[in-house]
């Protein structure tokens, strides 16, 4: 008998990213394209990959979920602001998904997705409490609780990279000031070695990882000021939700000796003890890929599968 596989995409601001997994969460195909740059090319891109996913796959593709960077209303089945992609803002995709797609599919935010993948099939499995933070070029989040994604009253839990660590911070694009995205993820690491060094050559949160292991002490301090602050932002979501994991991804995640260390020092500093004490700060374990596999599992729910 053929295995039952679930398809996800994972659209992100640069790269659209597919594949298909089976029950165990393993990519058994996958592949991704440049983002594209408007809905009318997006669907047009979406509807062939899926004919190609679906295009002899060595099982039967039952379900198909999509990750999508943005506040996806659950009531009105859209999304109603995408910071990064304004084009999806409103639009139905519903209807339009409905068009190729024939078979029962999900869509939910893409940062949610990703939680969902680690908790089912990465770092996170077993656990029944987790928060997912993926530290980039923003920071985003998503939370389980006792075994179920928090989607939150209307879809958008989860936004602890726009909770206030910084009252007196930077201005963010969410309108607020201060946020944990403009206090500690990569561009910020950047733009404190700029501000110490006056070195506008240095543009790239890995080159400033290259330079704190040489010894370069302002490199170091750069990482110290954003782990200061992600170390606030750990402190609450430990003061609040008291998980069993929180799991930290994405490209920052690699310079953990300049970042993740001080940050979780801070994080024992802020929080109760108890509460710290119960807590894994861990690696996420799957890279990229979670987004789409996360959506791959949450679509196979809507198929009936088991979760
Ligand atoms: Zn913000």
């Amino acid at each position: 008998m053929k295995p039952s596989l679930d398809a996800g995409f994972d659209l992100g601001g640069t790269r659209l990213k597919y594949g298909l997994i089976d029950r165990e969460g393993r990519l058994v195909r996958k592949g991704q394209a440049p983002t594209p740059g408007s809905m009318k090319e997006l669907l047009f891109a979406l509807r062939e990959i899926w004919g190609r996913l679906k295009d002899n796959p060595p099982g039967r593709v039952r379900s198909c979920g999509f990750g999508f960077a943005g506040f996806y209303s659950r009531r009105e089945r859209k999304i109603l602001h995408s910071p990064n992609y304004p084009s999806l803002d409103g639009y139905p995709l519903v209807a339009a998904f409905r068009k190729f797609i024939d078979v029962p599919f999900r869509i939910d935010n893409d940062a949610n997705m990703a939680a969902y993948g680690e908790f089912r099939h990465g770092a996170g499995r077993g656990a029944r409490s987790l928060v997912l933070l993926t530290v980039g070029t923003g920071i985003g989040s998503g939370i389980i609780l006792d075994g179920k994604l928090w989607q939150g009253e209307g879809g958008y839990a989860g936004e602890i990279g726009h909770i206030t660590v910084n009252p007196e911070g930077e201005p963010c694009n969410c309108g607020g000031r201060g946020c944990l995205e403009t206090e500690a993820s990569a561009p910020r690491i950047v733009k404190n070695y700029q501000d110490l060094t006056g070195r506008t050559d240095v543009t790239d949160s890995r080159d400033v990882h290259r330079l704190a292991k040489a010894g370069d002490r302002a490199a170091v301090e750069s990482f110290r000021k954003c782990a200061y602050y992600l170390g606030i932002g750990l402190g609450i979501v430990i003061n609040l939700l008291n998980p069993e994991k929180i799991l930290i991804g994405g490209g920052v995640v690699s310079a953990g000796r300049f970042l993740l260390g001080p940050a979780v020092e801070e994080a024992q500093r802020r929080s109760h003890r108890v509460s710290f004490a119960g807590c894994r700060i861990e690696r996420a374990s799957l890279g990229n890929d979670a987004g789409l596999i996360g959506a791959a599992a949450w679509a196979r729910l809507e198929a009936g599968g088991r979760g």
